[in-house]
């Protein structure tokens, strides 16, 4: 029984009118906005892959506007719906500002309160939200993964595309894994060196820290070298940002409520994020827990704090000196750090301040790479197509070395370019600044 059929559930929802109940539809004048001209087509990856009106921004706003007149909520809306990869392009190319954010969440927590899904849909994505936001149980996997890797077992299981055909979506979990590296966990607070200039909250992750746990080590570095005071709570929770995409607002608030509790008192005057996705999610709390009397006003002020670590080192300038890297690098606009915070030209900034860099811009860097949190789990063949575009557009440039601001974009540029059996280096930005603050050489970025 989905909640709309739960006759319990339809007094505190309110009634069922066309596709929504009362409880948080999407707003009505949000979808009037859209003055379909179109803009936003070309930038769409769903609309890219298959030219479809349903598929697109204008589409799916479309929808939702029949739904809100009194349409039911199909199958059919719900796929287009779940195509979205959130990506927020079409907002970078709206010309009126129509806030398709909003209109695509609370269309999907509707979605996950009324639709039913298959048992197969169901389960995988129980699997993935019992797994993905708890950073301590991606840990545990790190152990069985570097034992796969090390048995050749890998090797083997592409050479005979046997997981593909079996499983194409822990295929798509097993490609995209990273190498993994040790890394000690960063102690609790960080001093700055030399003159504090700022004190910084520091956001840990639950991707990041389980498989990019190299990435927090040189954002803490980077940090400490400009001056900063850097605070490591050490029971971080997720920030909410995969549950508040996904329709699962009850939950993203949840975690939205713990997260500023652990930062509350700590004094920071930032917090650093240094994951486009959930960056973009922590300058929502103001919004997220508008209705919240007790946290409120709490989560807007946390959310006034939030920076991607980009943001932060710009608006602080350098303060360290950085050595020579002589290396070309091809800059990919992580969509939730680009179109969903507008931040393009902080870490170009960056990038360019290091002797001996040589930035290259991709083709078509607007469009999505395909991973979008946990999109290429659920959607793995669009997905993959989308990260052998990117992946062509990126060996294009020429480039030895491939950075970018977010770890799901680091997993899937990476799955495609070895498919491709490309061998470009890849690393955050945090990582790039770091090897040019310490003087270590380009070799230790691209081998
Ligand atoms: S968020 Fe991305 S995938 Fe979704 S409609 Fe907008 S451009 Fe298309
Ligand atoms: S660009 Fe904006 S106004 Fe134009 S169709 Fe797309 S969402 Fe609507």
């Amino acid at each position: 029984m989905t909640e709309a059929t739960d006759p319990a559930r339809r007094d505190v929802l309110g009634p069922v009118v066309g596709a929504f109940d009362a409880h948080e539809p999407p707003s009505r004048d949000l979808a009037a906005d859209c003055v379909h001209c179109g803009f936003c087509l070309t930038t769409c990856p769903t609309y890219v892959l298959w030219g479809e009106e349903a598929d697109s921004p204008r589409g799916r706003i479309h929808q939702i506007q029949q739904g809100l007149d009194g349409e039911p909520l199909t199958g059919s809306m719900v796929s287009h719906v779940d195509r979205c990869l959130g990506c927020m392009a079409c907002m970078t190319a709206c010309p009126s500002g129509v806030r398709y954010d909003r209109l695509i969440e609370a269309t999907r927590a509707q979605v996950e309160r009324r639709h039913s899904r298959t048992a197969r849909e169901r389960a995988l994505r129980a699997a993935v939200f019992a797994l993905f936001p708890y950073p301590n149980r991606l840990r545990l996997l790190r152990g069985p993964l570097r034992a796969y890797r090390a048995s050749g077992l890998r090797r083997l299981v592409a050479r005979t595309g046997l997981l593909e055909r079996l499983a194409p979506t822990v295929a798509t979990l097993e490609s995209l894994t990273p190498r993994l590296t040790k890394v000690p966990r960063p102690p609790r607070r960080v001093p700055a060196r030399g003159p504090r200039r700022a004190v910084v909250g520091m956001l840990t992750g639950c991707v990041q820290s389980a498989f990019f746990p190299d990435v927090n080590a040189a954002t803490v570095r980077v940090l400490a070298a400009e001056g900063c005071d850097v605070l490591i709570p050490a029971r971080q929770g997720c920030c909410g940002a995969l549950s508040v995409h996904n329709g699962r607002t009850g939950e993203a608030r949840r975690f939205a409520r713990a997260l500023i509790d652990t930062f509350t008192g700590t004094g920071m005057d930032y917090l650093v994020v240094n994951a486009a996705g959930c960056g973009s999610s922590l300058k929502e709390y103001g919004d997220l827990l508008r209705d919240d009397p007790a946290y409120a006003g709490r989560a807007a002020e946390f959310a006034a704090r939030v920076r991607d670590l980009s943001e932060v080192l710009v608006e602080l300038g350098p303060a360290a000196p950085r050595h020579r890297l002589a290396v070309t690098v091809a800059y990919h606009d992580a969509c939730h750090l680009g179109h969903a915070q507008g931040v393009r030209a902080q870490p170009r900034e960056l990038l360019r301040s290091i002797p001996g860099l040589t930035l290259r811009e991709i083709a078509d860097p607007e469009i999505c790479c395909g991973s979008a949190g946990i999109w290429n789990v659920l959607n793995p063949e669009p997905a993959a197509e989308l990260g052998d575009r990117k992946a062509g557009d990126v060996l294009a440039t020429g480039a030895e070395l491939l950075v970018t601001a977010n770890p799901g974009c680091l997993m899937q540029v990476a799955a495609a370019l070895r498919r491709r059996g490309a061998t470009i280096g890849l690393a955050h930005t945090a990582v790039v600044l770091d090897a040019a603050i310490r003087g270590l050489p380009a070799a230790a970025l691209t081998d």
